[in-house]
């Protein structure tokens, strides 16, 4: 053996790690370095990401933001050269619901303006509304007759006062430091706390729909609230009841205005009344609510495969929001990340033996209802004999998702998928220069990859950075806070991953469930 050929041997050596079935896992070095020169020294993934969030804004799952962001997206995808792009319906949801104007201000006994926002699926005001503020402590129903007919007109702070958490302030956002990658990797068996004990249920307390049902006949100006001590921020979800009436116009109008306000605006106002010193308040919140049901829809696009094209390999996020913000990490940074990943597929003109699907969900932040539906209807599930299998359930490969901020890869997570290590893992070799080297069996949720993994698809979440100043669900969730450089090499990896996945002699393989 030459020199030449003995240093290349070791090289090969080098770039293969056993397969799953023992056989080497193969690296395309040479693709892997044009999707790192398009991604890195041509992207375009804060182009998407500024669009997304300068322009288009928050994108709550079915409102009329969410359709014109669709439509945009549609044309994004076919501009990228995708084929078989479509808007999927998943389910009749309920009416459109939009925020289109608020106004919050306290008038004495001090002027301030105040930030608030709707909770969603709750309606506006007449116009403008100047009314007295008061404190309602509504827990048990004997509470009612305290308060029965003494809250007509009044603007009520509705919960107690929360401590603003100043550590985030002390400490900042600290990266993940070396011991701590060490343990993700280590730590294979986590330690399970057993559950405490749920205290039985008092009957006499009031759920949150009933004392959303008691305000409004009781006829308030506005219900104020808190629930979040983060200085600054607005968090506020939805309203209480909202799923369970499916989103509905009736529900929508047949609640009070709710406004979820800052922490140090909120303690101000509850300050000045605790000491007998009236508040007043000016409030104005307008709403579109929609007329009639409509569905609410996944955007689905294709690079199509060739000797293996019906099978899939698929890349994804979650595309709706919530409406505080354009919510530029949650997840419209997963968003950007999938666009880039695809485009840098089709610029390199890569042409993948399986097909390549990019799904951008809606519904994700009411419960997965976008991939939950899009998996039982593509794919089914084998573990629920009133769904089973459909044929599409052996033509999946594998579901990459990206919903954990935009911090930069640090490595993914198994999923408890032990099989599937060897090639995760050759995959990951091209970027440990980004600091990609961390392969954990933990299992880690509360995002898409679930409506995959709990069916026993291969669904997987890469491990990130955690990344400062990003406000995931508030009203402090901007463009500024996105760090570019970590979102191109995010995209590469993604880019590298689906690729590999795509031309593999074999499916990812898959994890037994019980
Ligand atoms: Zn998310």
């Amino acid at each position: 053996m030459t020199t030449r050929l003995r240093s290349f041997a070791t090289a090969l050596l080098l770039l293969v790690t056993a397969g799953f079935t023992g056989g080497p896992v193969p690296v395309d070095w040479v693709m892997v370095a044009r999707i790192r020169e398009e991604g890195l020294q041509h992207s375009q993934v804060m182009d998407y990401e500024s669009y997304m969030t300068d322009v288009l804004g928050a994108r709550l799952t079915l409102s009329q933001d969410m359709q014109r962001a669709q439509t945009w997206l549609q044309g994004t995808m076919k501009q990228i050269g995708l084929v078989n792009v479509v808007a999927e319906p998943f389910m009749d949801y309920g009416v459109t619901w939009d925020n289109e104007y608020v106004s919050l201000h306290m008038l004495t006994p001090d002027y301030q303006p105040m930030l608030g926002y709707p909770i969603a699926y709750t309606r506006g005001t007449d116009g403008l509304q100047v009314a007295e503020a008061v404190i309602v402590d509504l827990q048990v129903r004997g509470d009612l007759e305290k308060y029965r007919g003494t809250l007509r007109g009044k603007a009520v702070l509705v919960s107690p006062p929360v401590p603003i958490d100043m550590a985030p302030l002390y400490n900042g956002t600290p990266r993940r430091n070396q011991a701590e990658l060490d343990s993700l990797q280590r730590v294979v068996v986590v330690p399970t706390r057993p559950a405490p004990p749920r205290p039985a249920r008092n009957p006499d307390l009031l759920s949150a729909e009933e004392k959303l049902a008691f305000y409004q006949a009781e006829g308030v100006a506005a219900v104020l609230q808190c629930e979040s001590g983060w200085l600054g921020a607005v968090r506020g979800f939805s309203r209480p009841g909202a799923r369970t009436d499916g989103w509905s116009r009736a529900g929508m109008l047949a609640s009070p205005v709710v406004i979820a306000i800052t922490p140090e605006h909120y303690n101000r106002m509850y300050r000045i009344l605790k000491r007998n010193i009236p508040v007043t308040v000016e409030i104005n919140v307008r709403i579109r609510i929609g007329e009639a049901t409509e569905q609410a829809m996944n955007v689905i696009g294709e690079i199509p495969g060739t000797d293996l094209k019906d099978q899939v390999v698929m890349l994804g996020a979650h595309f709706d929001t919530w409406h505080a913000s354009p919510n530029a990490s949650d997840n419209t940074s997963g968003v950007a990340v999938a666009l880039e990943a695809i485009r840098i597929l089709k610029a390199v003109g890569a042409k993948p033996r399986r097909t390549i699907r990019v799904a951008l969900w809606g519904g994700e932040e009411q419960g997965l209802f976008g991939s939950r539906a899009y998996v039982r209807q593509h794919f089914g599930n084998p573990y629920d004999s009133t769904v089973g299998a459909k044929p599409g359930y052996e033509k999946l490969s594998v579901y990459f998702n990206q919903d954990y901020g935009p911090g930069q890869y640090q490595g993914i997570y198994l999923q408890g998928d032990e099989q599937a290590r060897s090639m995760l893992t050759a995959w990951m070799e091209p970027f440990s220069d980004f600091g990609m080297t961390v392969v954990s069996n933990q299992s880690v949720g509360s995002t898409d990859h679930v409506s995959f993994d709990e069916v026993g698809l291969p669904g997987f979440q890469f491990l990130q950075d955690r990344a400062p100043g990003t406000g995931g669900h508030t009203n402090l969730d901007f463009f500024d806070t996105i760090q570019g450089d970590d979102m191109k090499k995010n995209a590469v990896v993604m880019a590298s991953y689906v690729y590999h996945a795509a031309m593999a002699d074999t499916r990812l393989p898959r994890k037994a469930i019980n």
